[in-house]
């Protein structure tokens, strides 16, 4: 729905591996799978070192645009979007070190991706907020439909790479030690 088609599928048939391809032990290839799946939900939680990098400073300048970066509101919840940013990339140093040291992601992964969705989501209905009207109409005006294709987008970041829901599990199954979910078996 926001215009992209980014997807294709690729099939390999009759492909052969040599045995020095192998990741990992014979039959562990679940603990490789996983340990890749944390490597991208580890990437997954926005570039950039400062506060939310350039869609930060964007709707920092439409906040100025539509003359509101001033308001006390708005101000709040600018400021509520650079923690999330500033904690994101304090997190995403934890999780390199870690990995320098040898270790793989853990769920600090899984809490840099469900920030950085909540930080898209907040950024996508504040931009929303301030445009109105404007935000859906392409008028020519700057900066204004420059959102429309981010806003739509934000529900597919919150589904790709893990949901917010299977994150939450990681965060409280290996984060919080929390009882694990009842098994179909
Ligand atoms: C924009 C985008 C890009 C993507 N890029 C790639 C890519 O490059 N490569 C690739 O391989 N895949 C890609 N995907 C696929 C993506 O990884 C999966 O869609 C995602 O992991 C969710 O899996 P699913 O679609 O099977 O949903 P399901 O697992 O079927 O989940 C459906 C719903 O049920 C909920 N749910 C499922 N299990 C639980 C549970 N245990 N507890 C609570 N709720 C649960 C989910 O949160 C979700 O709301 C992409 C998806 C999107 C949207």
């Amino acid at each position: 729905m926001s215009g992209g088609s980014s997807f294709n599928e690729v099939f390999f048939t009759g492909v052969r591996v040599a045995d020095s391809g192998r990741l990992g032990s014979v039959g562990a290839g679940w603990s490789v799978a996983i340990t890749t799946l944390g490597f991208e939900r580890a990437a997954a939680s926005g570039g950039g070192g400062g506060g939310g990098g350039d869609l930060f400073d964007r709707l920092v300048l439409t906040a100025r645009f539509v003359g509101r970066d001033q308001d006390p509101v708005i101000r709040q919840r600018l400021a509520a979007i650079y923690a999330n940013g500033k904690l994101r990339a304090l997190t995403r140093r934890r999780v390199t070190a870690a990995v320098k040291a040898g270790g793989v992601p853990g769920p600090e992964g899984s809490i840099g991706k469900l920030a950085w969705t909540e930080a898209i989501r907040e950024m996508a209905d504040l931009a929303a907020e301030l445009l109105g009207p404007r935000f859906s109409a392409d008028t020519g005006e700057w900066g204004t439909f420059a959102w429309t294709e981010f806003l739509n987008g934000v529900p597919g970041y919150r589904v790709a790479g893990g949901t917010d829901e299977i994150q939450r599990n990681i965060i409280a199954e290996r984060a919080l030690g929390l009882p694990r979910e009842p098994r179909p078996s």
